[in-house]
Order: C-alpha cells, then structure tokens, then sequence
C-alpha cells in the first residue's frame, strides 16, 4: 500500500465513507479520474543527446471549478502517483472552498542531472504536450516538487506563444513580472505554520518553545521551518537527501536556508563546510543557543521524540514499519499523502493528532487562487491583503475541521476533513446531475 499513493487515496475516502452523507453512486464515481493524458516527449538535451521522456497530467473532479493542481519533476513520477495526487487536489480545493476541481502533473526526470537550458527544452516540450487541456478556465497548473516560478515562466510563454497574445491566468506561482503574487513562493509554508499554530491553541499547549522535527527542506519545508521558528518553536531536526541535521537546543534556521538556497546540502551542513562556527553565529545571535547539530538518518527524524513533526517531503514515509517507533505527539502533513492507511490507524488509536495534507499544505493552492483571481482582474494586491486572506481561509477550513472532528465524533482530523470535502463534491455532482 505504501509505494500505492493511489490505493491509499482510496483507503483514506473508504474510512471517511460511512461518516460522510454522499450518496453511494456518487462515491464510486469519485474514486475515478475524470481523465489522464500521458505524453512522449523527446528532447535534445544540451549534451548533444536526445532523450525521450515521459509525462502526464491527470484531470481528477471539475464539478466545482476548473482543474487545479501541480506539475513536479521527479524520478518516481507514475501515471498512479499523478492521479493520487490529483484526487488529494480535489479534496482540498473543496476543504478549503476554492472554486476548482483537482488536477496534477508530472514529468519523470531526474532535475539534478539536467542543466537549465534542458529543463527549460523539457518544460517547454511537455506544455505543449498537454497544452489542449489547459487553460485559465478549464485546468490551471502550479509548481509543485522541483518546480518553481521560472518553470511557470516557461509554461505562461510556451502557452501564451500558441495563443499568440500573453496569458498570465493560464498558471499560479508565476514570477511577480509576469503576474505573480506576493506571498506565493512561501504560501505553503506559512500554511503549515498557521495550521499548526492553531493546532496547539486547539489543544491547549503552548507553541513557544514546542520541539519540531521537519523532513525536508525544501521551499516548503525551509518556510515552515523560518515562520514557526519565529513564532518561537524549536526546529531541532531536519533533512534532505544526503541526511539529517539534529540539535535538540534548536537549529540555526536562518543559517540552514541560506546554506540549502546556496546549493549546499545538509550532510555538508553537518559537517561544518562552508557554515559559520557556533562562536561566530552566537556572537551574530548575542545568545548561546547555536550548537553544532549531530548528523541522524532520515529514518531516525522521524522517530524522534518531539512535540510535532512535520513530514514535508514525499509520499508513504510514516506506514505500518514505523508507526510503532514514532513518538512525536502531533503530526503536521505539509507533503501530500506521507501517511499510509495502515499508519493512520494506528495513529488514531494512540490520539497522536494529525493534520492532514489536504488541510495542511493547502496554503499553496489558496494563494495560487489568489494569484489566479489577481490575473482576472488586472489588478495586484499588497503582500499583506494575501497573507491576511490566506489566514483567514486556512483559518476557516482548521475550524470548520475540528467543527466535523468535535461535533460528529469523527475518529480523527483527517476522517472529518475528508467527509467535509467528499460532501461538497458530491454535492456539486448532485446539482449538476449525470449528463447526457
Ligand atoms: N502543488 C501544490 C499542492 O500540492 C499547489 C497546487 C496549486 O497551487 O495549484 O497543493
């Protein structure tokens, strides 16, 4: 089931099914795709050769609105993992009421053995490979894994070249020049710190000084990190591919970021190259509080004995082979589907509470949606009009979750968020009936 994203999407709709009031029929036609396009794409890459690679975009549930979702770049893209991650789409454009359906895309490749003009040939290949199916009123793309604003620069031109005039509304998380938002690069992040925030005033425990263990430092993982490390919590352990920092006085979050966004990787980190030592960074801090982090395994941050962690990385880390070793007392999902099914039962059955993706990480999507609505009416807002619309609809989705999980003695945070999007979705079904 772990390497299945799909089955697990499916197991997490079953549990939610005989809480949720969706009509039978309606359910089955939610665990179908509306439908996916795989395309060839041979490139000439900037060594002479040329590779053909592989790509998809999988169109899940429009009854709500237009298609919306991601396109990533990664080795183990699979048409099964595309469509798990289009229905997660769908769910959480409906928890956090957007007006859309969901969408996603792949590519896969390996990004770090590509250079720029390459992935720059690629992105351009594989837009116009699904450009009949986009478009700002039928299936809006973002960035998602290995992804960014300069990868939606090339999708907006590639698409907008065809179309023969400029077509900012065509993708989310574009450059502020060609009609991105502020706040959008860090939306995800700040989600995930708003949600978690609001998670320990729920529990009645206090965030300031709370240890937190992130896996992944990515663009969503390094903003978490920054914003709850302001709010006060220690960040005390996080990763990337090469391994794990731990310092359980906290790490130097700021340093970290500025050595990841330079290229470097933690192991290096780690192991002192090309990082500060401690006297410098507390002469900088005026405090005592930056020690040399230990080097620990990925596997061993997830065990560690924190008060959250933040999985926000790839999908199917915590399943049924390290559920019993975990001992954080929350889990906050800032990656889509890192939880198995089997894991969440026993997650349940301790009370360790989780928020779950579709809730979590939705930060992302809100702002693209408000990137989008921007893009329609010409006009740009300020940073801080985003920031305070993305808490409030972040906010809105927390509660109107607790509301299901307290009122409806749901079994657990992500059974009531999905029974609240599962009905919305139905519902739209319901009023647009069966066509023909
Ligand atoms: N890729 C992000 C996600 O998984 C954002 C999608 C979007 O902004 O459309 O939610």
């Amino acid at each position: 089931m772990a390497d299945d994203p799909f089955e697990n999407m499916l197991a997490q709709m079953d549990r939610a099914e005989e809480y949720a009031d969706v009509d039978h029929g309606i359910f089955e036609r939610l665990k179908h795709p509306e439908r996916t396009l795989k395309v060839t794409l041979p490139v000439e890459l900037d060594s002479g050769d040329v590779e053909v690679f592989e790509g998809y975009r999988c169109q899940f549930d429009s009854a709500r609105g237009p298609f919306k979702g991601g396109v990533r770049f990664h080795p183990t893209v699979s048409q099964r993992e595309v469509e798990a991650l289009a229905g997660w789409m769908t769910w959480k454009t409906a928890l956090v009421d957007l007006p859309y359906g969901g969408a996603k895309g792949g590519v896969i490749c390996e990004p770090k053995d590509l250079t720029q003009n390459d992935l720059e040939s690629l992105t351009r290949r594989y837009t116009e490979g699904i450009r009949r199916m986009i478009g700002p009123e039928t299936d809006v793309p973002a960035p998602d894994m290995n992804t960014n604003p300069q990868t939606m620069a090339w999708m907006m031109d590639t698409y907008s070249m065809y179309e023969g005039h400029s077509v900012p509304q065509v993708v989310t998380g574009k450059p502020l020049e060609i009609g991105g938002t502020p706040g959008r690069v860090e939306a995800t992040g700040r989600g995930v710190s708003i949600v978690t925030e609001r998670l320990f005033e729920y529990l009645d425990r206090d965030l300031s000084d709370a240890t937190v263990a992130i896996q992944g430092f990515g663009n969503v993982g390094s903003n978490a990190a920054r914003l709850l490390d302001e709010s006060g919590a220690r960040i005390v352990a996080t990763s990337d591919v090469s391994g794990a920092a731990y310092d359980p006085d906290g790490l130097d979050v700021g340093a970290l970021a500025a050595h990841v966004s330079a290229g470097g990787l933690i192991e290096e980190y780690v192991a002192g190259d090309l990082r500060a030592s401690p006297d410098d960074r507390r002469a900088a801090d005026g405090g005592t509080r930056w020690d040399d982090p230990d080097a620990i395994g990925n596997d061993e941050l997830l065990t560690l004995d924190v008060d959250v962690l933040i999985p926000a990385a790839v999908e199917g880390v915590i399943t049924a082979d390290n559920v019993d070793d975990l001992r954080a007392s929350a889990i906050v999902e800032a990656a889509n589907g890192p939880t198995t099914v089997a894991a969440d039962e026993v997650l349940t059955e301790r009370d360790v509470q989780v928020v779950p993706d579709i809730l979590a990480n939705a930060g992302g999507v809100i702002v693209s949606y408000l990137e989008w609505v921007q893009n329609a009416q010409e006009f740009s807002w300020p940073l801080e009009t985003v920031n305070a619309e993305l808490e409030r609809r972040i906010g809105t989705a927390f509660d109107q979750t607790i509301d299901q999980y307290d009122e409806n003695g749901l079994p657990d945070l992500r059974t009531a968020a999905y029974t609240l999007a599962l009905e919305r979705t139905a519902s739209a079904h319901e009023y647009r009936g069966l066509f023909p």
